[in-house]
């Protein structure tokens, strides 16, 4: 291969002059944990390669998008169809039925669906729908928890705006903010005494946690959201931009057999393209325009490709998928808890299927509170010394670490031997 044009010195210094932080989002600076960001320019597999030609592990996968890992075949010809057919026609095309159609039938809750280009837009719309429907303005959601950058969802919003440090976030108007209650995770008490004092239009929630660090929902919590909200008179919306196709089919409803009003959808239904969806039962769904008041669009809103890309991605996502999964998931935390008791650090690893975190505190790990005990100095210079043995983690320690169909157990292990290697090094 020839020497690389430009090093990521170079475009580090180029990007930071022209984009704020040099970048298009702000934990990929990695502020969080020092170093240099690496710029990628190829990912195969499990793999990508940065623009000085080093080649990493890729535990990030996008933050999650890429179930089936970069460059998969079955995708890219997808893609390529599609793209020689055209880009965006801003017109109905087959590809959103054919898509809407896999994911009512894989999640019943979601009977219609919308189609956007983000998670953060599927958040937005499910949040204005709700407060349309219940007539009713303030929502709930819970401290760590992440639903994209919309100004009624940014109150205690989790990693990004935790691992920055920032009490809150500026230019979001004390009105907005106002009528968004935040609450601690897995405290049912806290839930049930604010639905009591304030008219709910509806709780947003993470069904599990993956936005401070993998957090999973203790026995009855989120039964209890579903018992609150039927009480009260809101609507219970499970955000599985996350965890929707990606810890099963039927995304963490179906695992739990719970049943949200509405659902939002992004990263894995995407296939690795800008995707959002918002969906629920059909006569809330019939309240978004053109049926009914709620106005919502977009120019490039169910966007080809990126239906392509996500129903070639959905369609390799059978039994087999989720179990090999779960199988990867069990040797990378087997091989992490082996580690982290011989090299003696007070550790802790938390997953969920394919969703992992290392969270450097002894305390388990119930809520945000708890997830800032973590030494994140050491959290740090963990992140730091993988990165030099080539293994690529999201910059901050409120973050997980995503697998792919395309990880394979000699890909683990390289991952494990230079976790080892790496908590033997780090203060
Ligand atoms: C990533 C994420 C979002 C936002 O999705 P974007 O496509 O980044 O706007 C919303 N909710 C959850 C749970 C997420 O993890």
């Amino acid at each position: 291969m020839a020497a690389p044009a430009v090093t990521g010195t170079a475009l580090l210094r180029r990007a930071e002059r022209v984009m704020p932080g040099g970048v298009s989002s702000p934990v990929r600076a990695y502020r969080a944990v020092g170093g240099q960001p690496p710029f990628i320019v190829s990912g195969e597999g499990c793999r990508v390669r940065d623009s000085d030609g080093r080649a990493y592990v890729d535990l990030v996968c996008s933050w999650g998008p890429l179930i089936a890992g970069h460059a998969h075949p079955a995708v890219v010809a997808a893609i390529r169809e599609q793209a020689g057919r055209g880009t965006t026609y801003g017109a109905a095309t087959p590809l959103e039925v054919e898509l809407a159609e896999t994911i009512a039938a894989a999640v019943p809750s979601a009977e219609m669906v919308r189609f956007v280009s983000s998670g953060t837009e599927a958040a937005m719309s499910a949040v204005r729908l709700a407060r349309a429907a219940t007539g009713r303005a303030a929502i709930l959601k819970f401290a760590g928890c992440y639903h994209g950058h919309a100004d009624a969802l940014l109150a205690k919003a989790g990693s990004g705006v935790a691992t920055l440090g920032l009490p809150g976030t500026a230019g979001v108007t004390e009105g907005a903010a106002r009528d968004t209650i935040t609450v601690t995770y897995n405290d049912l008490g806290a839930v049930e005494r604010a639905a009591a004092e304030t008219p709910l239009a509806a709780i947003v929630v993470e069904p599990y946690a993956g936005n401070m660090g993998c957090v999973p929902p203790e026995p009855g919590f989120l039964e209890g959201l579903r018992a609150v909200c039927d009480r009260a008179g809101a609507l219970l919306v499970f955000d599985e931009v996350i965890t929707g196709f990606r810890v099963a089919r039927g995304g963490a409803q179906g695992l739990l057999g719970l049943r949200p009003d509405l659902t939002c959808f992004g990263k894995v239904i995407g296939g690795g393209l800008p995707v959002g969806a918002y969906g629920g039962r059909r006569e809330l769904m019939s309240l978004v325009a053109p049926l009914g008041p709620v106005y919502q669009a977009g120019t490039l809103s169910g966007n080809p490709l990126a239906m392509a890309a996500g129903l070639a991605t959905l369609a390799l996502l059978d039994e087999a998928a989720y179990r090999r999964l779960e199988e990867l998931g069990q040797r990378l935390e087997r091989g992490l808890a082996d580690a982290l008791r011989e090299c003696g650090v007070p550790a802790r690893v938390q997953r969920i299927g394919s969703l992992l975190t290392l969270f450097f505190t002894e305390r388990a790990v119930r809520n945000e509170d708890d997830a800032l005990t973590s030494d994140r100095e050491r959290f740090a210079a963990f992140h730091r010394a993988m990165l030099a043995r080539r293994v690529m983690l999201p910059p901050s320690q409120l973050e997980c670490w995503f697998l792919s169909l395309a990880h394979d157990d000699a890909a683990l292990d390289e991952v494990v031997d230079a976790a080892r290697s790496s908590l033997e090094v780090i203060p």
